[in-house]
């Protein structure tokens, strides 16, 4: 299953800045994560790649990198409803703990700034991550 999604990314999208506020170019940042080329080796990195799938509406990547045990059954509905309403605009990460290359857990505090129906939100979350079949997947957002 983990390889069966390929979700089509305008070219055009890959040299621009990464949504991810990393300041690097989409294709050596997320897209090759959206792309599953590559997995990412931190819960930081993997936090970044679902920011950026929230902006660029990857239903997918963001069922693929939620862990089993929180893929609810209306998970696929719940997230593409969202991104039917929303428009992420802004990224920041405020603390990471663990998550690192030789952890199994982690923990990313952030606030994400977005527009739901053109009406200013803001998300802050502690969220925590898992290791997966060796790949970090995101839990919950019970990490506060
Ligand atoms: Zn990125």
């Amino acid at each position: 299953m983990a390889q069966d999604y390929h979700e089509k990314i305008p070219k055009e999208r890959h040299v621009s800045l990464c949504p991810c506020k990393s300041k690097r170019a989409y294709q050596d940042c997320c897209l090759p994560f959206h792309q599953n080329k590559a997995h990412p080796k931190t819960a930081e990195a993997l936090m970044r790649s679902r920011y950026s799938a929230f902006f660029f509406r990857l239903p997918d990547y963001l069922i693929e990198t939620t862990h089993p045990s929180s893929r609810t059954p209306t998970l696929r509905k719940d997230l593409e409803n969202t991104l039917h309403h929303s428009d992420w605009k802004f990224l920041t990460i405020i603390s990471t703990s663990k998550g690192l290359k030789e952890d199994k857990r982690g923990k990313v505090a952030f606030i994400a700034d977005y527009y739901w129906d053109g009406e200013a939100q803001q998300l802050q979350e502690h969220s925590r991550f898992r290791r997966f079949k060796g790949h970090w997947k995101y839990l919950d957002d019970k990490g506060g």
